[in-house]
């Protein structure tokens, strides 16, 4: 069933559990995530930034996720990751999309509410859920000191009162995380985010999922996180498989054999990560 992203992450609140939250890069990812979701009995969120949105394209996304979504037997939401503006917004619930994230960390505290409650005005109007950021969520760790590390972590008490004036569903949270892979094991810290989930009642939200060892993606779980994204590992899984079977069998021409090793590779990450957020049988 084609739901909102609330929906989903609310139940995953009561539930004290994560849930996945995958980003679909060429529409042959999409069946083979939904697949191992329904597998899985498992809720799921498919995500698109509005580079894939607009490399597949905005109604395909909608007609063929929302029909997909709409008889699937587990909960799907289909989320708009990382909208630069409103017009993205726009764009991606008029598509059909149940849930939009809205990214101005980059602005100051003020102009980042005022620019998420413009988005929340619109979105609950369409009975679509909205995430936010606050903090910034790096894009590599790479020559950053511990200070800028430092500085761009989310404070708790700023999140408390943006999430008060924003009335946002849930909460990306800058906890050390980071977009990409990791060099080495991630500095988190937890207890920052236990901080913030103490202060802030809505669901929060992982970016930079792939390569955070299991344990400590459980450790975020139990400290409030409900949405994990995942991309990153995603992309590095099919591109693997391709590269293999064009080495391999360098005559083969058919876009279907070609591309099988692809969905199957996204599989079993999907599968992995719906295993250690928790989600299995919750759907
Ligand atoms: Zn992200």
């Amino acid at each position: 069933m084609l739901v909102t992203g609330r929906e989903i992450l609310e139940a995953a609140d009561r539930g004290g559990y994560g849930v996945g939250a995958f980003n679909i890069h060429t529409l042959e990812m999409l069946g083979p995530v939904l697949e191992v979701a329904e597998e899985l009995k498992s809720p799921i969120l498919l995500q698109f930034t509005y580079g894939s949105i607009q490399f597949i394209g905005a109604e395909a996304i909608g007609v063929l996720g929302g029909h997909l979504a709409r008889r699937s037997p587990v909960p799907v939401a289909i989320h708009l990751d990382h909208g630069a503006g409103f017009e993205q917004s726009v764009t991606a619930i008029r598509s059909g999309f149940t849930s939009v994230m809205i990214d101005a960390s980059r602005l100051p505290l003020e102009e980042n509410i005022a620019a998420t409650r413009r988005v929340v005005e619109l979105a609950h109007t369409a009975g679509v859920s909205v995430e936010a950021e606050i903090g910034r969520v790096g894009g590599t760790e790479d020559h950053v000191t511990v200070n800028e590390w430092e500085a761009s972590l989310t404070l708790p008490e700023e999140a408390e009162r943006f999430a008060a004036e924003t009335g946002v569903d849930y909460l990306a949270v800058a906890f050390g995380t980071a977009h990409g892979f990791y060099k080495g094991e991630p500095r988190l810290d937890l207890d920052r985010l236990a901080e913030v989930d103490r202060r802030v009642s809505v669901p929060l939200v992982m970016h930079g999922g792939s390569g955070v060892p299991h344990t400590l993606v459980r450790q975020a779980i139990e400290r409030g996180v409900r949405k994990v994204n995942v991309a990153t590992e995603l992309k590095d899984a099919w591109a693997r498989a391709v590269r293999e079977i064009l080495a391999v069998q360098p005559e083969e021409i058919d876009p279907r054999k070609l591309l099988a090793p692809a969905r199957e590779a996204v599989k079993h990450v999907v599968r992995q990560k719906i295993q250690v957020v928790g989600s299995a049988g919750r759907g």
